[in-house]
């Protein structure tokens, strides 16, 4: 159980409460938008490998329809509970709602380490998950997708559990499918790529070259390893990068598509025993504190805090992760001048291009790359400028910002809809 400063449930309240205090939201509006509104637990059972039987838990929260339909990820991590996922589900319904697309917010997960299940293992929890939790996802209800540890086979195991079920295919169910079962051309990179979009952006608003920018970024995976090899495409210089095996600098810049390379085939994706001229190994921590210029943590909540918060040397850190900077954190930033573009606008690519997935789906008429990534980037940056425009006007931190549009966008949705029944 995490402690209550770092539960990221209380972290999710105390930062919505924040912005509805400013926006002077009726308290029945803040009671409801402050909650989920829908929560299953669900417990069953997996054949494993060797004749027995484990049982696991899994979640799904649903935390606001009033946009639409629900959207959100799918975590595999032995650290997965309730209030964590309760506090992604809530951050993705403001997501969806900073970045305009027809969605409320919604998140899963199940208590369980992938790295020490089988292949098949990993399959037969997923597809028996899915049926549990099949009672409230759907195409038109609540659409799962990628996060921590899942992957587009994944999602290609729980839409044919669900289409099995149902006698027809019904590719809209998940997102992040691989290509071949309807997902979308962009969808792996997308997250990476909103990341490295705030990058140009924030550079460009403030008269900063790419080539002059030193980056570094926790987390190797879907989102960080893809941000810091687009980086690297754009210009930067990616001096640091870091997963769950440690930490790796080069003051010279990484070869970050070697290592890209190198992590796709080890284990668990990891870069353990990387090396190369020049390269130094670090502890995870002492990553966060390379003096850089750009800072994208991309792994896990909770990684900046108020006990490290004093020592980043960064003018921007980019939220690749959801939940990664504490609400003591950021005030030290805030205090410190460091700006912060929050995960519910940077990581937004995620979802936006999920949305885009999900169209297409519905449609069964599918768009090339570019149109793919080009509509990303419009949403993206149109996103990036309301945020920044809103935070000069009313000098706030990005984080505020961001909150106040898109928990009025939602706060309006609710209202206008009004009280059923
Ligand atoms: P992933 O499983 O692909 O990668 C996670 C990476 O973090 C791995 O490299 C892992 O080794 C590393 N990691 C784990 N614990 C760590 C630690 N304690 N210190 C350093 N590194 C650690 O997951 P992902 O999809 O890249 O997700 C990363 C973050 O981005 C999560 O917060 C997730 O919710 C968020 N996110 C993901 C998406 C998406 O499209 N995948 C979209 C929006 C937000």
């Amino acid at each position: 159980m995490k402690s209550d400063r770092d539960n990221p449930f209380r972290i999710a309240q105390e930062q919505f409460d924040r912005a509805a205090a400013l926006l002077a939201l009726p308290d029945n509006v803040r009671e409801v938008l402050r909650v989920p509104q829908r929560e299953l637990t669900v417990r069953f059972p997996v054949a494993m490998d060797d004749g027995s039987t484990r049982m696991f838990t899994g979640y799904r929260v649903q935390h606001n329809l009033g946009r639409g339909p629900t959207k959100g990820g799918l975590r595999y991590h032995p650290s997965v509970d309730i209030d964590e996922v309760r506090a992604l589900a809530m951050w993705m319904t403001w997501k969806c709602a900073l970045v305009n697309i027809p969605y409320g917010g919604a998140k899963g997960g199940v208590v369980c380490d992938p790295a020490q299940l089988s292949l098949q293992e990993l399959e037969r929890l997923t597809r028996r998950f899915a049926t549990e939790v099949g009672i409230v996802v759907g195409s038109e209800r609540d659409i799962p997708a990628p996060d921590v540890n899942t992957n587009a086979q994944i999602m290609a195991w729980f839409m044919d559990t669900l289409s099995m079920q149902q006698g027809h295919t019904i590719n809209a169910v998940v997102t992040g499918k691989p290509v071949e079962v309807g997902g979308s051309l962009g969808r792996n990179e997308a997250t990476g790529r909103g990341v490295s979009l705030m990058v140009r952006e924030w550079a460009r608003r403030h008269g900063r070259r790419l080539d002059q920018l030193n980056v570094v970024v926790q987390g190797f995976g879907n989102v960080g390893g893809v941000a810091a090899a687009l980086l690297a495409e754009l210009g930067c210089r990616v001096i640091g990068v870091g997963d769950a095996s440690g930490g790796y600098v080069c003051r010279d810049g990484l070869d970050i598509a070697g290592m890209r390379r190198y992590a796709a085939h080890h284990p668990r994706r990891l870069l353990a025993g990387y090396s190369a001229p020049g390269v130094e190994r670090i502890a995870g921590d002492a990553l966060l504190e390379t003096p850089c210029d750009v800072l994208v943590p991309a792994a896990m909540e909770n990684q900046i805090t108020d006990r490290n918060a004093a020592r980043i040397r960064a003018a921007l850190i980019v939220e690749g992760a959801n939940g990664p900077t504490t609400p003591l954190a950021d005030a030290i930033l805030d205090e410190r001048g460091i700006a912060v573009v929050p995960d519910i606008l940077a990581n937004a690519g995620g979802v936006t291009v999920s949305y885009f997935e999900w169209v297409q789906g519905l449609q069964s008429f599918f768009w090339n790359e570019h149109d793919v990534n080009a509509r990303l980037e419009h949403i993206m940056v149109d996103a990036f400028n309301q945020v920044c425009d809103l935070a000069e006007q009313r000098r706030i931190s990005l984080r505020l910002a961001a909150y106040l549009l898109a928990v009025r966008r939602v706060a309006d949705a609710n209202i206008i809809r009004g009280l059923y029944p």
